[in-house]
Parts: C-alpha cells; sequence; structure tokens
C-alpha cells in the first residue's frame, strides 16, 4: 500500500474503510473534552454500546424466574455456553465442539495442563518463551513444582538471539529437538505480549509431535488479532481472555480449545458437573461421566452476567467476520509503522530514536507494534496521556501500540504521529 502522511490521506482511507461503521458501536474514553485515541485494545477492548442491553436481559430474567431462567430466560442458562461455539470456532479455526467459554485464561492453563502436562522421570520438561507473560510464567512454574520437579532443571525458556528482540523459529524448533527425549510440552504465547511477536504455531506444533510432546498455547494476544487455524494446525489445546481484543470486559470470561483427537481419549482431568454429561447432569449421581467434546473440562455452572457481557463483543465479532478485520489489521498497522518511521527522519535531538521491535513482516505479527523510545523515559507517556493519547508504557521505555480493526482509524494513526512528532520536538 502507498501511504501518506497527512490528514487528508487518512481520512480517505477511513472513508473506504469497509468497517467504518463499528467505531460507533463502542464507547471512547474522553480526554480534554474528545474521544480519546485508543491504541490499548490489546490490553482492554473498549466496551460495546449494546454490553449494557445484554446484562440487563439476565438481570431481568433473573428477577422474572428466579432459578427456573436455566430454562425460561430468553437464552436459557443452562446452555448458555453453547451459544459461543459457532461464532468462537470460526475466530479461533476451530470445530464448535473445540472451544468452551469457562473460567478465565490463567485458571484454564492450569486446568488444561492438568490434562497435557503429566510428566515422568523420562519426560518432564516444558519449552516456553523467556519473558513470558508473568501469570505464565508462575502458571508453568508452579505446575512444575506441584509435580515434584524442579523449574531449573525442567522448563527451557528460549530466548532471542543476542542483539535480537524476537525469537527465531529455528531457535524453538532446535530446543525442541535438543530435549527430545525429556520434553512433555511446548507452552508457549501465539503472540508475545511485549513485542507483538507471532510465533509459528503450526510448525511448533507439528515439532512437538515429531517428538511425542504435545503443544499448548496462550492466546490472549492473539484471538481476535490473528487469523488462527487450530484444528487444522493439529494444536492439542489452547487458551485465552475475552477481554482484550473480544472487547468482553475487565476480567471476564476466557476460552478454552481441545483438540477433538483428544474428546474420547482418557486424559486425567480436574472435573465438575458441567463437564458432565447433560442428560444426567441433574440426576447427580456417582461417576465423572465427560461430555465428548471441549465442554467436558468445564467445571462450574456459567457466570450468565459476565457470560452477557462476552456475547455482546462475540456477535460484534460475528458480524464483522475474521477476513475482513485482518485486511484492514494489515492496513492500518502498516500506516502506523510508516508514520513511525516518518516522525524518525524528522526527529531533531539526536539522542532520541524510536525503534519498532515487533517484526516489520505482516506474517509475523498482528495489529500491535512496540516500540523502543531511544533515549526517552516514562515522561513521554505522561505527555502522551495527557495529550488524549492512551497506550501502553512497559518499563524502561517500550510504547505499546495496537490500533484494533474493530474501531479504530486512520485518523487515529495519523493524529497519533502528529502528537508523538510534536512532543519528540518540543
Ligand atoms: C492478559 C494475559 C494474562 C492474564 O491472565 P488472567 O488469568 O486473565 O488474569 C495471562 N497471560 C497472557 C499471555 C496475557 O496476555
Amino acid at each position: 500500500m502507498n501511504y501518506q502522511n497527512s490528514l487528508q490521506f487518512a481520512i480517505e482511507q477511513d472513508r473506504n474503510d469497509k468497517l467504518k461503521s463499528y467505531r460507533n458501536k463502542f464507547y471512547f474514553p474522553i480526554i480534554n473534552g474528545k474521544e480519546a485515541i485508543y491504541f490499548t485494545g490489546n490490553s482492554l477492548g473498549l466496551q460495546p454500546k449494546s454490553t449494557q442491553d445484554y446484562v440487563l436481559k439476565e438481570l431481568e430474567d433473573w428477577a422474572t424466574h428466579g432459578v427456573e431462567g436455566h430454562f425460561l430466560a430468553r437464552n436459557p442458562w443452562f446452555s448458555y455456553h453453547e451459544m459461543f461455539a459457532n461464532p468462537l470456532a470460526k475466530i479461533v479455526g476451530a470445530l464448535p465442539s473445540e472451544v468452551v467459554v469457562m473460567n478465565q485464561l490463567t485458571s484454564n492453563l492450569h486446568f488444561l495442563m492438568a490434562s497435557f502436562y503429566k510428566p515422568t522421570a523420562q519426560r518432564f520438561k516444558i519449552i516456553c518463551e523467556a519473558k513470558a507473560f508473568p501469570s505464565d510464567q508462575y502458571a508453568i512454574e508452579t505446575q512444575v513444582k506441584f509435580h515434584g520437579y524442579n523449574p531449573d532443571e525442567t522448563i527451557v525458556e528460549i530466548n532471542p538471539r543476542k542483539g535480537e528482540h524476537t525469537i527465531r523459529t529455528e531457535d524453538i524448533l532446535k530446543a525442541i529437538n535438543d530435549n527430545k527425549d525429556a520434553l512433555a510440552l511446548v507452552l508457549i504465547g501465539g503472540v508475545n505480549y511485549l513485542t507483538g511477536q507471532l510465533f509459528e504455531i503450526e510448525k511448533i506444533t507439528a515439532a512437538a509431535h515429531s517428538v511425542g510432546a504435545y503443544a499448548g498455547y496462550d492466546l490472549a494476544h492473539a484471538t481476535g488479532n490473528i487469523k488462527l487455524e487450530l484444528h487444522k494446525w493439529n494444536v492439542d489445546f489452547a487458551c485465552w481472555c475475552s477481554y482484550k481484543y473480544l472487547n468482553s470486559g475487565p476480567g471476564c470470561v476466557g476460552g478454552a480449545f481441545v483438540h477433538e483427537k483428544h474428546h474420547s481419549a482418557k486424559l486425567p482431568r480436574l472435573g465438575g458437573w458441567w463437564g458432565h454429561n447433560k442428560q444426567s447432569r441433574f440426576k447427580m449421581e456417582k461417576g465423572f461421566d465427560p461430555i465428548q467434546s471441549a465442554e467436558a473440562w468445564q467445571l462450574s455452572n456459567a457466570p450468565v452476567v459476565a457470560m452477557a457481557c462476552h456475547k455482546a463483543a462475540i456477535d460484534i465479532f460475528d458480524e464483522a467476520g475474521m477476513d475482513i478485520l485482518c485486511d484492514k489489521r494489515d492496513k492500518l498497522t502498516g500506516y502506523l509503522e510508516y508514520i513511525v518511521n516518518c516522525i524518525n527522519t524528522e526527529i531533531k535531538n539526536n539522542n532520541y530514536k524510536l525503534e519498532i521491535i515487533t517484526p516489520a513482516d505482516k506474517n509475523q505479527r498482528g495489529c500491535q507494534l512496540s516500540i523502543v523510545a531511544h533515549g526517552l523515559g516514562k515522561d513521554l507517556h505522561k505527555q502522551l496521556s495527557e495529550n488524549g493519547v492512551i497506550a501502553d508504557w512497559r518499563e524502561p521505555n517500550v510504547i505499546r501500540c495496537a490500533p484494533v480493526p474493530l474501531y479504530n482509524s486512520f485518523e487515529d494513526v495519523f493524529r497519533f504521529g502528529e502528537i508523538l512528532k510534536t512532543l519528540l520536538n518540543k
């Protein structure tokens, strides 16, 4: 695409944007009396204007029916989670039976590891990315200890090479091969939260399987951001949260994927009544009889009020569709990249430099760009905020910007660039 650093160009792109009507479906925070330039949809997605109605409906049905709402509510609570199977399957590239909405992300990591991490004296190692999101690090460390192993001898972290920011696939594949006799599990993020690097899930999964290990993914930064094909890629399991790109609200319910081939297998698991055969669930009899789908990993009855927030957001996603979202994503993120590169040529202070550490190859990233602000500190973030930009700052000097295709515009990107340039040349 031929980009131009002008407001006119940005407005023209927005006019031709097939998704332009979606911006108005969300509430934007107001700063200085104006809609903020919101680039933190990778951290907490904006609230759909429809969410209130979805929630209100469940509160009304609860008031009207009491416990009978399990079956009499307009969306019966007994089967509420089933409404997500089709739309979520499309978002993550799965069969409807392979996805389920339940719990939250870190809880799901633990419940899935209970099934897929079964260390033995021979096979016990876990490969993960260095500097994974802290919650993932703690989950892996405590699982390893829970099974009586020493994390230092068990967890193999893959680092970027010296002087590089992102991890090379060949280095992950090499680590898998180097540990082939002792490897139990590869568990990494789909998209690294810090650098925005998208990992080559299909290749990594095939390599893990070739040495007899499972492959699982934390898709917190990938779901709703990347076109995934979890079923086709033969991924064993995955989980994600719903409050980042999926716009379902702070701490909302998470999602999980378990490949069809594991549904009938006798994997160990931690069960609960909501994973039990639906026909006999209310008979309250002895003996866990798991549903033959990802639903079998559910423990508790669904938190319907939170699920309603999720439903409001997923309905919007389903209507827009991943293909068109990803198409706009590449154009919009490419525009941000172009604007940042333009600014670099216009910075007057030689000590300042912006370096994008997210891969330049659009097949290795989603919508997030992580920008190292050389020579600058947290004050830059503060000034951006004061000027109406909500972006994320990671110490010591990384700005993470995620122009989200569902609700961000080319004009947002252009205006961000103008503000950033002014601050850098002040
Ligand atoms: C956001 C995020 C989490 C947060 O976990 P919760 O259990 O939802 O609080 C965990 N891991 C990754 C990679 C994340 O990006």
